[in-house]
């Protein structure tokens, strides 16, 4: 490493970050799960393994004793799609890993698997995840049941001053999280019974649309007493994130087929303009609360996933309507991630997020953030985010992340593009200031 790099890559890891998204379990939820090396498996290298062939019922069968929290979790964020059942419920801490082997030694060095890697060696003390280690790392992530592991991984070796934190709870620990409100299961529900379940979270009646409107509101002024810092929507898990403008009248039509106990409810294609009006009103909501919203865009976390539905591009319109909103836009939108770049240089509304980012692609942040030094306003580029279950994977991303912001800038000083200075003021920016800036976060 030369000495210019071994310069910026100090001032980048004494950076104490600035978090903008992460799904973490509770610390409690953390002690139940953490049982042995299938805890590392809750999501994205499982979505690798099984891209590369794994039958999901056995993977299932694989990490069962992470099955009851991911399943409880599910609930709570009303994920979509159910875990398929396990092919097995019996199997031996070695036959686990005898079928997850020939699939794991296929996706190790995938940023994922990479990402996994560097979680096992710095905070279990275990070298490399094979078939001569799994037994040490299961007996590692046992022993760090203790009550501070949280505080040792994301203070101490993250070093992450606040994460943004989006998991369907308002009360978060303080210490460690500010919270996001989900409110597109009120964009979502179809049928008297899923308005039921909103009469219940918000406490009021819901018979017409504007009831609707009201317990959308009440339930965000909830989480707003809580402390929550904006409003995410990650729609383009279930749909394209093309969201029209629609008449009240035509909602409220569609809004009757559901609000009667006797009426069958909304088919998912019928009620499209019923869930984009909503969406505008959600919009308008955070808008009037001046809180910033989070968008999913690109690529989606699992497998078989309808990519397109999530092309930034499709959100021109709210940016064109809604200028006083602010929109963070997630996941460098990989694989669109020049669309991103050209809209967060147009629209003086959006805002660049590497979220998730470094660890689907190290070489694509790298370019990204190159790219993003040239075109997009210094102050509009957020460049971490975690986006994890588990803290220990939120600490292997940022490493990764480091290590990529590190080159981008070492490299713009190597071809003259930006002075040392300037490279050390932008990395405090992107990797801190940025996003306690817009989330209006003291740290
Ligand atoms: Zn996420």
């Amino acid at each position: 490493m030369s000495d210019l790099a071994a310069r910026i890559a100090e001032a980048v890891n004494a950076i104490s970050l600035v978090d903008t998204h992460e799904h973490l379990l509770s610390e409690e939820e953390r002690s139940r799960a953490a049982v042995d090396f299938s805890y590392l498996f809750p999501h994205y290298a499982s979505s690798d393994l099984i891209s590369a062939g794994m039958p999901p019922a056995l993977f299932e069968a694989v990490r069962l004793p992470l099955r009851a929290v991911l399943t409880e979790r599910a609930a709570r964020t009303r994920r979509p799609r159910p875990y398929p059942a396990p092919a097995r419920t019996d199997m031996s801490l070695e036959e686990r890993w005898s079928a997850v082997e020939p699939y794991w030694e296929c996706i190790r060095h995938t940023g994922y698997g990479q990402c996994l890697r560097i979680a096992a060696r710095d905070l279990f003390g275990v070298p490399d995840i094979n078939r001569e280690t799994y037994r040490r790392l299961s007996e590692a992530i046992a022993a760090s049941n203790r009550p501070g592991w949280y505080h040792h991984v994301l203070k101490e070796k993250a070093r992450i001053a606040i994460s943004i934190q989006d998991d369907g709870r308002a009360t978060v620990d303080k210490t460690f999280f500010a919270p996001v409100v989900r409110l597109e299961h009120f964009a979502v529900a179809r049928t008297r019974d899923e308005l039921a379940a909103l009469e219940a979270e918000s406490g009021g009646t819901i018979h017409t649309l504007d009831d609707l409107l009201r317990a959308m509101r009440m339930t965000l002024d909830g989480y707003l007493a809580d402390g929550a810092v904006g409003v995410k929507i990650a729609l383009a898990y279930r749909r394209v994130i093309r969201f029209e403008k629609v008449a009240k009248a035509d909602a409220e039509r569609l809004f009757t087929r559901i609000a009667s106990h006797l009426g069958e409810g909304l088919s998912w294609e019928d009620a499209r303009p019923l869930q984009d009006y909503l969406v505008h009103e959600i919009i308008r909501a955070a808008i009037e609360r001046d809180l910033p919203i989070q968008m999913h865009t690109g690529l989606q976390e699992g497998n078989e996933n309808i990519l397109t539905n999530s092309n930034p591009t499709h959100l021109v319109n709210l940016f064109i309507e809604y200028r006083e909103a602010k929109f963070d836009l997630f996941h460098g939108g990989y694989p669109y991630t020049g669309e991103l770049l050209a809209l967060a240089k147009n629209f003086p509304n959006v805002y660049l997020d590497l979220c998730w980012l470094h660890i689907i692609s190290p070489t694509a942040a790298v370019r990204m953030l190159h790219e993003a030094i040239e075109t997009v306003p210094a102050n509009k580029v957020f460049a971490f985010g975690g986006d994890f279950i588990i803290p220990e994977g939120a600490y292997g991303h940022s490493v990764l992340a480091r290590q990529v912001v590190a080159r981008a800038l070492t490299e713009k000083v190597e071809d003259s593009y930006l002075s040392e200075a300037e490279a050390m003021h932008l990395a405090r920016r992107i990797l801190r200031e940025n996003p306690a800036t817009l989330y209006h976060l003291k740290v």
